[in-house]
C-alpha cells in the first residue's frame, strides 16, 4: 500500500506546485487544482486516513516506519480538511479578486489596496483606503465563518475533540507550551518596545502610541526611507555573491530556476514553488526594489537552497511534508542579514547602517509579537465552542501585543490554516540558534565562509526528514528556546 501511495503523493504534489507556480508567475489566468484534487482524491478520502491511523496502530515498526507513517497521514489529514472547505475556499478567492476598492476617483484591486497602504505617507489617505479595504473583508465574514465552523465539524468528525488537538497530535508538538513561553517574551521584551515604538511613532509619523493604528503599522514596516539603498537592479546580483561566499554558484544551479521575467499578472512577492525537490525549484522574482523586496527575496532563496539541496534519495514524504518551522528557519537566516552591519556594507556599501538596523529590529519585534497575539488567539478560536466574541477577541490580543488599535473585523482574514503562526514562532526562536552557532563556528562572517556552506548543505541533504526540535538536537544546539530571541531584541534596541 504504501509504495503506490508514496508514488500518487509524489505526483499529487508536483501537479499541484506546478499550477501554483504557473498562476502565481502570471503565465496562466486561472487556477485549475479541481481537476488534480480530484485524479488525487483517494490520497486523502476517509480510506486512507483510516487505513494510515491502521497502519500506525499496527505497532511492529521502527521509529522511522512510523515517522514515515505519521508524515503521511498528518498529510491525508491536512487535505481531508482542505477538501471539506474547497467550494468556501474558492468563493472566498474569488471575491477577494474581483473586489475593487475605490480611492479617489481611481479603482484598485484588492491586493493593490494593501500596497496602496503600505506606501502611503499621508495619513488619511492611508486610514481611508484602509477602511474600505476592511469593508471588503468585512463583507467575506459570513463565508469565512462558515469555512471554520465546516473546518471544525471535519475535525470533530475524524475524532479528535477539536481542531486544536487535531494538529497538535499530528504535528507532536504542544501549542500550549509555545504560547506561554512566547508570552514571556512579549513581558521581556515590553519595556524595549514600547520606548522605541514611541521614538519612531513621533520620528516618522508624528503619532503618540495612543494614536496608532494597524495601517500606520502597515506603513510604519515598510520602512520606505531607506528604499534608496536597496535598488532593484542590485537584487540578482546581491543574491549570487551572497550564496557564492557559502561556495554555492547560483548561474550553474540547473536545478533552481530563477524566474524574473516581467508579466503583468506576476504576483508582486517573491515566492518560492518546488515543484519536483530537488530537481525543479523555481525561485519567482519581480523586481521593485526597497528593503522588503530585498528580505523577501532572501527569505525565499532560503527555502530554494533548501529544497535545492535536499537528497534525490529521501522518500517523498520527507521531502514534501514536514514540520514547516525547518524550512523557515533556513528563509529567516538569509532574510536576517538585512540586520547584518558587516553584510550591509560588503554587499549593498552602506557605511554605516546603525539606523536602519535598529529600524529593522524594531519592525520585526512588531511583527514577531503580531505573531504571539496571532497563536494566542488562534489556540482559543480552535479548542472548540462558538465563534462568537472571537472578533473582539483577536482585536485586543492584537492591540495589547502591537500597541496598534486593530480592528475586529480581519478575526478570520488574518488567520492562516493549520497553526502556521507556531511554525513562525519556531523559526525565528530556532534561527537566533542556529545563526549564533555558525559565528562560533566559521565567525561573525559566516556568510562569507564555504566551510559554512559546507556545512549548511550537509544539513539541507537531509530535507525535512527531521523537525525543526530534531535538527536543534542533531546539530547540538540543544531544546529551542525562546530567551535569545529576546535577548537580541534587548540588546539590538536598547
Ligand atoms: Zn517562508
Amino acid at each position: 500500500m504504501l509504495d503506490d501511495y508514496r508514488r500518487d503523493f509524489e505526483a499529487f504534489h508536483t501537479s499541484n506546485a506546478r499550477e501554483h507556480y504557473l498562476f502565481h508567475s502570471g503565465q496562466k489566468n486561472c487556477l485549475e487544482i479541481a481537476p488534480i484534487y480530484e485524479r488525487y482524491g483517494h490520497l486523502f478520502d476517509r480510506d486512507s486516513i483510516d487505513r494510515l491511523t491502521r497502519e500506525l496502530e499496527s505497532s511492529e515498526r521502527s521509529e522511522t516506519e512510523n515517522v514515515t507513517i505519521n508524515r503521511l497521514l498528518a498529510f491525508a489529514v491536512e487535505q481531508f480538511l482542505e477538501s471539506s472547505v474547497k467550494e468556501l475556499t474558492e468563493q472566498i478567492g474569488q471575491f477577494e479578486a474581483t473586489a475593487t476598492v475605490e480611492f479617489m476617483g481611481r479603482d484598485m484591486t484588492f491586493q493593490d489596496s494593501a500596497v496602496a497602504i503600505i506606501t502611503e505617507g499621508n495619513r488619511e489617505s492611508r486610514k481611508a483606503i484602509y477602511g474600505r479595504r476592511l469593508a471588503l473583508i468585512d463583507a467575506a465574514n459570513d463565508l469565512r465563518t462558515q469555512r471554520i465552523v465546516k473546518l471544525h465539524e471535519t475535525a470533530c468528525s475524524l475524532g479528535y475533540s477539536s481542531y486544536a488537538e487535531l494538529f497538535q497530535r499530528l504535528r507532536r508538538l504542544d501549542y500550549k507550551e509555545i504560547a506561554r513561553q512566547c508570552d514571556a517574551l512579549l513581558s521581556r521584551t515590553e519595556p524595549v518596545y514600547v520606548a522605541r515604538l514611541d521614538d519612531a511613532l513621533r520620528r516618522d509619523l508624528g503619532l503618540s502610541i495612543d494614536e496608532a493604528e494597524r495601517s500606520d503599522a502597515m506603513y510604519l514596516l515598510h520602512l520606505t526611507s531607506f528604499d534608496d539603498s536597496f535598488p532593484p537592479r542590485e537584487m540578482l546580483r546581491v543574491y549570487s555573491e551572497t550564496m557564492a561566499g557559502l561556495g554555492i554558484t547560483v548561474g550553474s544551479q540547473r536545478n533552481i530556476v530563477i524566474d524574473s521575467e516581467a508579466r503583468p499578472r506576476k504576483n508582486p512577492r517573491a515566492f518560492c514553488m518546488p515543484i519536483t525537490i530537488p530537481d525543479d525549484v523555481r525561485l519567482v522574482i519581480r523586481p521593485v526594489g526597497g528593503q522588503s523586496d530585498y528580505q523577501s527575496l532572501l527569505h525565499e532563496s532560503g527555502h530554494a537552497q533548501h529544497f535545492g539541496w535536499a537528497s534525490a534519495q529521501l522518500p517523498p514524504e520527507f521531502k514534501y511534508t514536514g514540520d514547516y518551522a525547518l524550512t523557515e528557519t533556513y528563509a529567516f537566516l538569509f532574510n536576517h542579514l538585512v540586520s547584518d552591519s558587516n553584510w550591509l556594507r560588503d554587499f549593498l556599501g552602506l557605511a554605516d547602517s546603525a539606523e536602519f538596523v535598529r529600524s529593522v529590529m524594531l519592525a520585526r519585534l512588531v511583527t514577531v509579537r503580531r505573531y504571539v497575539a496571532k497563536l494566542s488567539y488562534e489556540r482559543r478560536l480552535h479548542s472548540g465552542g462558538e465563534l462568537t466574541g472571537h472578533a473582539q477577541l483577536y482585536a485586543e490580543l492584537q492591540t495589547a501585543s502591537t500597541l496598534f488599535r486593530t480592528e475586529a473585523a480581519e478575526f478570520l482574514f488574518d488567520l492562516d490554516d493549520s497553526f502556521y503562526s507556531a511554525s513562525y514562532l519556531r523559526a525565528w526562536a530556532f534561527e537566533v540558534l542556529l545563526r549564533e552557532y555558525l559565528k562560533t563556528r566559521f565567525g561573525s562572517r559566516w556568510w562569507a565562509s564555504s566551510h559554512a556552506g559546507v556545512f549548511l548543505k550537509e544539513i539541507w541533504e537531509t530535507g525535512d526528514r527531521y523537525t525543526a526540535d530534531e535538527m536543534a538536537a542533531q546539530i547540538g544546539i540543544g531544546t529551542i528556546d525562546f530567551d535569545p530571541l529576546a535577548d537580541e531584541f534587548n540588546s539590538a534596541l536598547k
